[in-house]
């Protein structure tokens, strides 16, 4: 089986290819590495069923041919974290809609099966209970900072779900909430790794808000075999599936935690919103996932909790 990763070289994809890899699979991955790096690939790079292509998912022809030359192709290639978006929002669209376009076409002319990277994000400010997928959507006001990628990627499901509407694209979507573990670097806004890297260090660990918003982490390392067995199970396509942590935490539990867990000496800093990313900028208050639809497709159950990641996220800083 050879598979087609795009943004292989990032957090995510990184862990994809060495779970892929580690099944004696083939993988080829394009990135330009923007955010991702060769160090996530480190032991990719030195098994033979590995290829690295460095180059740009907008690169229509280049795409073509590494999609025309694989089994599967998986969609992760996108301008991520909050910093990114609200610096470069243009950047963010361009890449994030033109980029799943290119690759959407590349499989509409070589059919093979496709999983898209999506996000709780396309839920908007919705904090019902839990949030399923057929959950209200509302992406919310575009002239609020953060708009452009929860925005981009509503705009890619649209794509997909027409994409297997009308040309029969096997494609199939996930939508992550809020994956950590080790290789995600806290440069882009990422809170997992900011506030462990904040206590090892010893630095005050910067909570926006009030800290009282809530999340469920969800560990790569569980979330990775679930978006293979959604793209293996032909019933996912023209699908979206939730999948996410189950257990819920406030930012500022979350930051209590990690100071006690590692024995920090490190104080918590509340920061407001605003002073950290401008007028306008406003952060989902609750964000927890329904993952019952995707229990019943593949029996996914997230089974590592908050104190095993912040051990896993520590050991890798
Ligand atoms: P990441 O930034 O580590 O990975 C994205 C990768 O895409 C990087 O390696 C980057 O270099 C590459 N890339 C960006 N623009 C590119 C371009 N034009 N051409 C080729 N490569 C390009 O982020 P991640 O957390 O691994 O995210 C992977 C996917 O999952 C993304 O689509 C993201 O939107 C989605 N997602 C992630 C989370 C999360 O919690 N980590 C949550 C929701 C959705």
């Amino acid at each position: 089986m050879k598979n087609f990763i795009t943004g292989g070289a990032g957090f995510i994809g990184s862990h994809l290819s060495d779970y892929l890899l580690s099944q004696g699979q083939e993988v080829v991955v394009l990135d330009d590495l923007s955010t991702g790096t060769l160090a996530n690939l480190e032991q990719a790079l030195k098994n033979p069923n590995f290829t690295f292509v460095e180059g740009d998912i907008l690169d229509r022809e280049l795409v073509a041919k590494l999609v025309s030359e694989s089994d599967r192709v998986f969609h992760l290639a996108a301008v991520v974290g909050v910093n990114l978006i609200v610096d470069e929002p243009l950047r963010g669209l361009r890449t994030n809609i033109h980029g799943t376009e290119s690759v959407l076409d590349a499989v509409r002319e070589h059919p093979r099966p496709l999983l898209l990277a999506s996000t709780s994000e396309v839920y908007g400010k919705n904090t019902a209970d839990a949030l399923h997928e057929g959950s209200d959507r509302v992406l919310g006001d575009p002239l609020k900072s953060r708009w452009t990628y929860a925005a981009a990627k509503g705009i890619d499901e649209a794509f997909a779900h027409a994409y297997w509407n009308q040309y029969g694209v096997e494609v199939s979507i996930v939508r992550f909430f809020n994956t950590v573990g080790p290789r995600q670097t806290g440069r882009y806004g990422m809170v997992f790794p900011n506030l462990v890297g904040q206590a090892l260090t010893g630095r005050p660990l910067t909570v926006f808000g009030d800290g009282l918003q809530t999340r469920c982490f969800s560990y790569v390392h569980d979330i990775v075999p679930a978006m293979v067995k959604i793209l293996e199970d032909p019933r996912s396509r023209g699908q979206a599936y939730n999948l996410g942590g189950a257990q819920e935490i406030s930012i500022l539990e979350l930051a209590e935690q990690i100071i006690a867990q590692l024995g920090s000496a490190s104080e918590i800093t509340l920061v407001p919103y605003d002073q950290a990313y401008g007028p306008g900028y406003e952060d989902m208050r609750r964000r927890v996932p329904d993952n019952s639809k995707s229990h019943e497709l593949i029996g996914f159950v997230p089974n590592t909790g908050v104190a095993q990641i912040i051990d896993a996220v520590a050991a890798d800083l």
